[in-house]
């Protein structure tokens, strides 16, 4: 039986992979596969655009995933490959180049070391530079 689930707490649980299978839970899905593509079951769900199944299937945690026009959280990362940003924990700038769900590589700018790898990065960090 799919229950209703505040958006709030649903976004404060998705932070952490534990959190999301007991959101999975609590919104009343059976069974919840991160791994499956689409993550399976959320059929099981009768809204097409369901905000807390958005969130669990999200690797951003977006409540617009199952967006008809696309995920907006998505659209804008992959956005940011190929993009200068500027790393606010680190106070560097850099470019982005490969991202992996929430981590983002980035090649830093300093020291100039044309050898040297690109670093790994949450994407919340990142601000378009
Ligand atoms: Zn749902
Ligand atoms: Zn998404």
């Amino acid at each position: 039986m799919i229950q209703p689930v505040d958006l709030e707490l649903a976004m404060e649980m998705a932070k952490t992979p534990e959190g999301k299978s007991k959101l999975a839970y609590a919104h009343g899905l059976s069974v919840y596969n991160p791994d499956a593509t689409p993550p399976a079951p959320f059929d099981e769900c009768p809204e097409p655009e369901c905000s807390i199944c958005g969130i669990i299937a999200c690797a951003y945690d977006e409540p617009f995933h199952f967006h008809h026009d696309g995920c907006p959280a998505e659209a804008a990362i992959e956005g940011m490959v190929g993009l200068r940003v500027f790393h606010r924990r680190a106070d560097m700038f850099g470019v982005v180049k490969v991202i992996q769900g929430k981590l983002a590589f980035v090649k830093y700018e300093w020291p100039y070391d044309p050898a040297a790898d690109a670093v790994e990065v949450p994407v919340s960090e990142l601000r378009p530079a």
